[in-house]
């Protein structure tokens, strides 16, 4: 097992934020994980480093993932099973199942990041969520020294929620995941701009026009981290009482809400944030992105505290004006 010293973690992390002095291990093989797990150090997992803000260098060890290898491990009349090593690049699973004509994963096209981060905030997109297409997801737990399958139930998924975030928070690594997809798939179209694009693109619904679909409104509308640092969404959108929602409706009659059950219902932080003036700030090298007031940018060398900083004073004055406690999606490290 080789320990590398004094990594700069600025080309692992999408916001491009430069920690040094890491100590890094590249993890290419399930059998290494019993050896690291006897490491007395804290360990911090990266994936693809889309969904972090790094803070600070940090002073245990981190492990990037390179598992690799995708198995159609099951079929039937209806559906296939693939079973992909964590480590594998999200987009590219999406990819070779399109190509395959199997439906679940279209919508969830061009999310950056890897399989084994995908049950984690079990990620979401264009009206689908990875937890419809989840069946089992396995991982190595470092206390218990043992590879142990949790059911999808077992996962208890929620929006960019799952157990892996609570109960085994630091306590496991996520070394596969098998997904179930549809020979025969019902398609989810209704969702934002799909259909508009599908129109403008002058083709009928099916797998590889959807995830086409898909990829072409996102390179319209979100920044490329190639060329802006950012990790997406920096908040999730919040759940509140339907009875504050009415309160706050006679106050901000332009509002938007989406129900989430009879008693609750979901309201875009983006627009929470955008009214209360941050959409487009800009302060040296940290900002809100212009077109998207969810998302937080570095537009050169920020620091990740500023960016925490930032993401702080957000959070006030949109508790300030609305009363509303927003959540940051992004793994804080
Ligand atoms: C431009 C952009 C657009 C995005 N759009 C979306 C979107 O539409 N929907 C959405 O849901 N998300 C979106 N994201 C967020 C991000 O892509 C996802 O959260 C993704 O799943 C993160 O994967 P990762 O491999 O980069 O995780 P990392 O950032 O490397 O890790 C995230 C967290 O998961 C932990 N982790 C990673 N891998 C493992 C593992 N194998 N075992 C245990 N713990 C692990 C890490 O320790 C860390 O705490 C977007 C991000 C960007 C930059």
């Amino acid at each position: 097992m080789l320990i590398q010293h004094n990594i700069s973690l600025k080309p692992f992390n999408t916001f491009g934020i430069d920690v040094e002095g890491v100590d890094f291990i590249s993890v290419d093989d399930i059998a290494m994980l019993a050896e690291i797990g006897e490491l007395p150090r804290e360990k911090y997992i990266l994936g693809g480093g889309s969904n972090i803000l790094l803070t600070h260098s940090p002073e245990g060890i981190v492990l990037h993932n390179i598992l690799r290898g995708i198995d159609k491990i099951k079929e039937d009349d209806t559906h296939v099973w693939l079973k992909a090593a964590s480590g594998e690049l999200w987009h590219m699973l999406v990819m070779y199942a399109v190509s395959n004509g199997w439906g679940g994963m279209e919508n969830l096209s061009l999310i950056p990041g890897t399989v084994g981060a995908s049950p984690i905030q079990n990620i979401g997109a264009y009206g689908v969520e990875v937890k419809d297409i989840i069946d089992t997801v396995t991982f190595w737990h470092w206390e218990d020294k043992r590879s142990v399958t949790f059911s999808n139930e077992e996962c208890r998924f929620g929006y960019r929620d799952s157990i892996f975030k609570h109960e085994l928070k630091n306590k496991i690594f996520i070394t596969s995941v098998t997904y179930k997809l549809s020979k025969h798939p019902e398609y989810n179209t209704s969702y934002g701009a799909i259909e508009q694009e599908l129109h403008q693109m002058g083709v009928a619904p099916d797998v590889k026009n959807i995830s086409q679909a898909v990829i072409n409104i996102r390179r319209s509308k979100l920044p490329d981290p190639a060329v802006i640092g950012n990790a997406g969404s920096f908040f999730k959108n919040p759940t509140i009482p339907a009875t504050q929602f009415e309160i706050l409706r006679t106050g901000h009659p332009a509002i938007p809400s989406y129900p989430v059950s009879e008693t609750t219902v979901k309201v875009p932080a983006g627009w929470l944030i955008e009214q209360c003036g941050w959409k487009g700030y800009r302060n040296g090298d940290i900002g809100v992105h212009a077109k998207q007031a969810l998302v937080l940018v570095n537009y050169a060398s920020a620091k990740g505290e500023d960016i925490w900083q930032l993401s702080g004073d957000i959070v006030d004055s949109v508790n300030r004006k609305f009363g509303i406690e927003l959540e940051r999606e992004v793994q804080i490290w």
